[in-house]
């Protein structure tokens, strides 16, 4: 039985426009996403049958394409609930999300040096990846990643709460070259309601991570 399953959309595919076209939705989520999915449950087969052949020769390229579809597969998860057709703007202390605000503050002096230091990390990734902004445990601070492919170039134990998929397939049939433009786009269908949950999710499970008891 299938480990992984596709999650829904919580929204319908023209929930986005005008800043990303329904037709990128549906191939990013029916085809993309779900190849994650499936390459995530087949690597997980394919490990229990060298386990049991006792055949180790593939461990290397098996251990790889687990991280490469499993972390494509959460990436994904987080990125449909990161947006919403009602989103934009900035985390404000009025809508509720005051802590996340604060914690943006913190980390990064101010909103508009953490919008600008994403938006580069977003916009400048070479070959496919990602912009993040992360939970990092053991400061309690959030950090900006810049991912290469779904997993790459990422410390252990930040936890993604807001994530720009700066592949190609994400913008390339509305926007063409200008990645730029898309990251820009983005920050209009922010969902700081969500963001501001998973932060404070991923807080909560702190110290039973990482931190001395
Ligand atoms: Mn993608």
């Amino acid at each position: 039985m299938a480990v992984y399953t596709l999650p829904e959309l919580p929204y319908d595919y023209s929930e986005l426009e005008p800043v990303i076209n329904p037709q990128i939705i549906e191939l990013h989520h029916d085809k993309h996403h779900a190849a994650y999915v499936k390459g995530a449950n087949d690597t997980l087969e394919q490990l229990a049958e060298a386990r049991d052949n006792e055949q180790w020769g593939s461990i290397n390229g098996l251990e790889k394409s687990l991280a490469f579809h499993l972390s494509g597969h959460i990436l994904h998860s987080i990125y449909w609930h990161n947006m919403t057709g009602d989103g934009g703007g900035e985390p404000l202390a009025a809508d509720g999300v005051g802590d996340l605000a604060d914690a943006i503050a913190e980390s990064f002096g101010s909103f508009a040096g953490f919008k600008a230091q994403l938006t580069k990390a977003a916009a400048t990734t070479q070959g496919s990846g990602w912009g993040v902004l992360a939970f990092e445990p053991l400061s309690g601070r959030l950090i900006v990643e810049q991912v290469y492919d779904h997993q790459g170039n990422v410390g252990q134990g930040a936890t993604p709460i807001l994530v720009f998929d700066a592949w190609e397939h994400a913008f390339y049939l509305q926007y063409k070259n200008q990645k730029v433009d898309f990251i820009d786009a983005m920050w209009a269908v922010v969902n700081w309601q969500d963001v501001a949950k998973r932060y404070e999710a991923a807080k909560s499970r702190t110290n039973a991570l990482l931190l001395a008891p």
